[in-house]
């Protein structure tokens, strides 16, 4: 062993990447490797809560009070990704009234604060609210930014000498006489910023020490070293909409069931969720039912939500765990709580320890229990100081100023990019020469797209959660090839097309399950847009052989073969040149 003990840590979400910069931060070395982009797994997946702990109060109180405290921690540290909403519990007329009291004193018991307020009051709050509701409970909920707070734990664990390596799957665990000594990565090619490893290439890093942070996915790495680690999956739906109908979180008060929560974040809301055991983290159904629920349930809250507009659905997978004695049968009893196994003690297996279960709002102190494990085991006298030291963009979270002056951007996409950037946002935006908005919907400039660029090559979906580009209304539908257009001073074409194929297939998963009535007409109007301006249908440019650019010049009659000729290139036009058009 190296005199500074080198720790490889297994997932780039919440929980691996807050380890990472703890233990960084306590001087080991660590190398971070992620499968995907950074928050790949279930935290680019969850609901944005930053949980109070009231949802916990009555049925899990040890997850309640853990909650409330981190809550109150990441307010402190991540000032640029929470924004402090609060949150209200409310009541309809058919639910029952003794559990409303029991919420009531279970906040209490966990020091959580809690107000009780009219139906009267309620909606003085949430005009939207439904005109029948009893009364509500208010809480220190609040909406928070997964994309940004992750990334703000790598930057600050690469400030602190880590390696973070993303796109590169674990695909074995080195394990000699009983202890595992490192892992086997393999380097995914495709766009992005490749810092150390190389492209397609297999890679041994060997370790002194091994943290299993992958959530759904731990069993998996569990079964490389021959332990069980019984993580029980359980997926939910949610389902934005395309303006932010409350700006409170909205809960409902009932003991517990489907499509009970509604989240303010950003220009939006999100609407979630369900709570359903599956075998497999990345392979479940995603049906179109479980979206309508979402909206006819939660419509008895917000009425308002019947006729609006969903801009997309997706599901994520909680990486739940209970010990093998316990033996829930309904998922949404499983405790939301985490649990250190140290595979040594465990299972005979030295050099790996996993972290399993807890919730995204509760990352850092997982990462507190882990890193002290971890220290406890070489003999590292480090505190933790993840809970005081801000995290990069928090540092001086001062009062917002009027961008319209300074950096010459009218003040609503200043105060946008400044929310985003925190105390960042003089550094990225104070550049030369002009700084035009390139996603209207999130008010994304050139500044911030090139400042991401910087940050996560010409991988355009990392660039997408480091800024919320393509993340509004029209789901990259007028800014997907701006944002490609931005790499073109730096990376060749073949590498700008497969980036911005790869943002347009992930923008399009998430519209695929709501395709009817206003979204239908979206996604149409995305497809006419794309396909008639910028070939996406059937670009020639795509195949296979060179392209007869000749055929445009003999015109669409003469160039277009009606028969049943399938490859834009074998006529040399698509939709510009006339196909349809004739
Ligand atoms: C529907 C839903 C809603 C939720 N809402 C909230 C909420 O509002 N508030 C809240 O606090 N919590 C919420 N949660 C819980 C929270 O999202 C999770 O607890 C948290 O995000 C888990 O983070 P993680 O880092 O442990 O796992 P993940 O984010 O899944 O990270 C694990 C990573 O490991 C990677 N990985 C897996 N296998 C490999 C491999 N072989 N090689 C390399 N990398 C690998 C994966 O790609 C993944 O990125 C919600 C969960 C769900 C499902």
């Amino acid at each position: 062993m190296a005199s500074t003990p080198h720790i490889v840590v297994l997932g780039g979400g919440s929980t691996g990447a807050g380890v990472t910069r703890d233990l960084a931060m306590r001087g080991f070395d660590v190398t971070l490797v992620e499968q995907g982009n950074l928050t790949h797994g279930t935290t680019g997946r969850m609901h944005g809560l930053l949980h109070s702990g009231g949802r916990y109060a009555v049925s899990d109180q040890s997850s309640a009070r853990e909650c409330i405290e981190e809550n109150r921690v990441l307010r402190d540290i991540a000032s640029h990704c929470v924004e402090e909403t609060g949150g209200l519990f409310v009541k309809r007329p058919e639910d029952d009234e003794a559990y409303f009291q029991e919420k009531l004193e279970g906040c209490e018991a966990c020091g959580i604060p809690a107000e009780v307020l009219s139906g009267a009051e309620a909606r003085a709050m949430e005009p939207h609210l439904a005109e029948d509701i009893d009364k509500a409970i208010w809480v220190p909920d609040g909406a928070v930014d997964p994309f940004r707070l992750v990334v703000a734990n790598a930057a600050s664990a690469v400030e602190h000498g880590a390696r973070v390596e993303t796109h590169s799957e674990v695909t074995d665990l080195l394990v000699e006489d009983g202890d595992v000594v490192g892992v086997e990565v393999e380097h995914a090619s495709g766009p992005g910023l490749r810092v150390h490893g190389t492209e397609g290439g297999r890679e041994e890093i060997r370790a002194d020490h091994v943290v299993n942070a992958t959530g759904a996915w731990a069993g998996q790495i569990g079964d490389m070293a021959g332990v069980d680690i019984e993580v029980r999956p359980s997926k939910g739906v949610m389902t934005i909409m395309n303006v932010r109908q409350v700006d409170t979180v909205i809960n409902r008060c009932r003991p517990k069931g489907d499509a009970d929560i509604v989240v303010p974040h950003e220009t939006t809301a999100i609407l979630g969720t369900t709570d359903e055991e599956v075998d497999d983290p990345e392979d479940y159904p995603e049906e179109r039912w479980e979206v309508d629920m979402m909206i006819d349930t939660l419509s008895e809250l917000i009425p308002a939500l019947e006729g609006a507009r969903t801009i997309r659905s997706f599901w994520g997978v909680r990486p739940l765990y209970e010990p093998p004695d316990v033996g829930s049968t309904d998922p949404t009893d499983i405790t939301r709580d985490f649990f250190l196994l140290d595979h040594d003690d465990r299972d005979d297996l030295s050099g790996m320890t996993s972290i399993v279960g807890g919730k995204f709002t509760t990352y850092r102190m997982m990462a507190e229990g882990i890193s002290d494990h971890v220290c406890d085991r070489f003999g590292v006298d480090a505190a933790c100081r993840t809970a005081d030291v801000p995290l990069p963009g928090s540092e001086d979270f001062s009062v917002l100023r009027d961008y319209m002056d300074e950096f010459g951007l009218q003040s609503p996409i200043g105060r946008r990019s400044v929310e985003r950037l925190g105390s960042r946002a003089d550094e990225v935006l104070d550049t030369d020469g002009p700084n035009p908005v390139v996603c209207n919907c999130e008010a994304v400039t050139h500044a911030e797209v090139q400042d991401a660029i910087e940050g996560s090559g010409s991988d355009l979906n990392a660039v997408r959660i480091r800024t919320r580009a393509t993340m509004g209304n029209c789901q990259g539908g007028f800014c997907a090839h701006r944002l490609a257009g931005e790499l073109q001073d730096s990376y060749d074409e073949p590498t700008v097309r497969e980036a911005w194929d790869e943002l347009l297939q992930e923008r399009w998963k998430g519209q695929r399950h709501a395709l009817w009535g206003q979204q239908l007409s979206q996604a149409m109007l995305n497809y006419a847009l794309h396909a008639t301006t910028q070939n996406r249908d059937r670009d020639p440019a795509d195949a296979p052989g060179s392209v007869d650019f000749a055929a445009f010049d003999a015109g669409p009659a003469d160039a277009v073969d009606h028969g049943d000729t399938d490859r834009a290139g074998d006529t040399g036009v698509a939709t510009d040149g006339g196909r349809d058009g004739d």
